[in-house]
């Protein structure tokens, strides 16, 4: 490479000199040829150093600020927090909340394969607010969970048998047993009868639901205002194999 630039350089100073010769008188056009020659040749290499030198540099500042360049930040999917899941981790809804006949259901009914070996769950983080019988001899259990500042209530219905160490006024996650599916009360087949309200039953400074006969009358009533119980506030689906 080194040689190739050279020449070309030779080639090209040998036609500025052959032009200026013209103007110039024999032998001594020839003699300042030669020094020039010898002259250029030392320059040449010493700026091809020289750029090699400065090549480098401007390589190695590159590289540095390549390095020094802050890491790109990546788009970072946001996955909105989940707050409800499902009470249990097989089930179908077997019967939804509404009226029937002259009656009222107030939650829906849902039926597992597992049958009374299907775990009960909270449907979020909460706090035990009862464990009891009602007049059927159903085993029920009571959550409250605030989510986002808002109170609910869950219950489940039906148990065959309550999970050992639950108490009331006990902190519970989602992951907690409360029990087993059951047929325990006014029921025809193994299952969980789930209500979701959006009050906090039991609570004292809850003026809808400080009462059972208040909350189902309240419940009562936000059905007609459309809301759907564990439809409306968990979205369960029709039927799931995980919760
Ligand atoms: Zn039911």
């Amino acid at each position: 490479m080194k040689k190739v630039v050279l020449l070309f350089i030779l080639i090209g100073l040998s036609f500025i000199l052959i032009g200026s010769g013209v103007e110039l008188q024999g032998k001594s056009v020839k003699k300042e040829s030669k020094k020039i020659l010898f002259y250029t040749d030392n320059i040449s290499s010493k700026d091809y150093e020289t750029a090699k030198i400065n090549l480098n540099q401007i390589k190695e500042s590159t590289e540095k600020k390549v390095e020094e360049k802050p890491v790109e930040e990546v788009p970072v999917e946001v996955v909105p927090v989940r707050n409800w899941y499902n009470p249990t981790n097989n089930g179908y809804i077997s019967n939804s909340m509404g009226f029937r006949d002259r009656d009222f259901h107030f939650g829906y009914d849902i039926t597992s394969p597992l049958g009374t070996r299907e775990v009960i769950y909270p449907i979020a983080d909460g706090v035990i607010s009862g464990i009891f019988y009602d007049n059927a001899g159903a085993l029920i259990v009571t959550v409250n969970h605030n989510i986002n500042g808002q109170d609910y209530t869950s219950m489940y219905v039906h148990l065959s048998a309550f999970a050992r160490g639950i108490k009331s006024g006990m902190t519970v996650t989602k992951d907690t047993p409360l029990g087993f599916m059951g047929q325990t009360g006014n029921a025809t087949g193994v299952h969980l009868h789930l209500e979701v309200a959006d009050c906090a039953l039991f609570s004292p400074s809850d003026n809808n639901c400080s009462s059972i006969s208040g909350y189902y009358n309240y419940l009562r009533r936000r059905f007609r205002e459309g809301f759907r119980g564990a439809q409306t506030v968990v979205n369960l689906p029709q039927s799931w194999s995980s919760r």
